[in-house]
């Protein structure tokens, strides 16, 4: 008898920070989504492609949910709300910490089957702690199934994927075996960047980033990627502190980006980055969709 084979696409949902995009990549093995210690570096949705025997399922990783304060943020609401209608399996993360009733509400939002992963188990030594966690979340909302997990390290990612698998309708193969994501290389160097931004700035700088490849092509004889890139700032006194004194800042930001790009496309590349000024720009709907974030 011949096994059916499913696919679908499974939604990735959580407050900023819970760990979503760190379990993408460990599901694909793959540094795709970028994850910094800072909330709500997640500005788009991510989407990553997992293979398996008889199976394929399309993860997204969605911005946490946050209350929309400006145009960007109302982008990534909607980033969310687009995720929750469009997924077969919602995989709804969460941190083992008490109370759970704003993480219950959220949950409560999400329409298709779904499964809870209390993440980040790691952090708890005696494990016998979380079963009164469970027993609330139990209390309060009706799951498929309740896993523990850590993104970090993998722990039960596996059993997640096969509780994910098991809630798939049956399905084709809506991508080819070695597609990873649907966006393309310029899109994930861009958020690289920006990822260095949340790395190396302080404050509300990383916030008011915004990054935009020009150019991007293999130069044919010496077979290194040139890579040029802007960095948009929503303030003129932002430019300075980018730059650095004595352009310190900026050549630390090239050097590092240069370096996690290099790793991902597993080639060499030249970076050549300049920063520019687009007047709070993340107030602005023009703006913010000139910048890439298109709903
Ligand atoms: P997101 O905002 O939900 O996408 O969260 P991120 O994936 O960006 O992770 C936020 C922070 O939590 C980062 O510093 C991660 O390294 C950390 N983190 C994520 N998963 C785990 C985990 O399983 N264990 C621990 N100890 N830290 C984690
Ligand atoms: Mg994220």
């Amino acid at each position: 008898m011949k096994e059916i084979f499913k696919s679908g696409y499974a939604g990735i949902f959580g407050l900023p920070n819970a760990g979503k995009s760190t379990l993408l990549n460990k599901i694909l093995d793959f540094e795709l989504s970028p994850v910094s210690k800072k909330p709500q570096m997640t500005r788009n949705r991510i989407l990553g492609i997992l293979n398996g025997n008889q199976y394929q399922v399309v993860i997204i990783d969605t911005p946490g949910f946050i209350d929309p304060k400006y145009k960007l943020q109302k982008h990534m609401a909607n980033q969310i709300q687009k995720t929750i209608k469009d997924c077969d399996v919602a995989i709804y993360v969460t941190e083992p910490v008490e109370p759970i009733d704003k993480d219950v509400d959220l949950s409560k939002s999400l329409m298709s089957p779904s499964v809870l992963c209390i993440n980040k188990i790691d952090k708890i030594k005696d494990k016998r702690k979380l079963l009164p966690l469970i027993d609330s979340w139990r209390k309060k909302r009706d799951f498929e199934d309740i896993i523990l997990i850590s993104a970090l390290q993998g722990d039960n990612t596996e059993k997640l994927i096969q509780s994910v698998v098991k809630l798939l309708p049956q399905g084709p193969k809506y991508f080819e075996e070695d597609d990873i994501t649907d966006r393309n290389e310029r899109f994930y160097c861009s958020e690289i960047i920006r990822e260095t931004c949340f790395d190396i700035y302080e404050k509300e700088i990383p916030y008011s980033v915004s990054v935009v490849i020009d150019d991007f092509k293999e130069r044919d004889k010496r077979k290194k990627h040139y890579i040029k890139a802007s960095v948009y700032v929503e303030r003129k006194s932002q430019k300075g502190i980018i730059i650095g004194e004595n352009g310190k800042m900026i050549k630390k930001l090239g050097t590092v980006s240069r370096e996690k790009i290099e790793s991902f496309l597993g080639k060499s590349v030249f970076l050549d980055l300049s920063v520019k000024l687009m007047k709070n720009w993340k107030d602005d709907s023009e703006k913010i969709s000139k910048l890439g974030y298109n709903d």
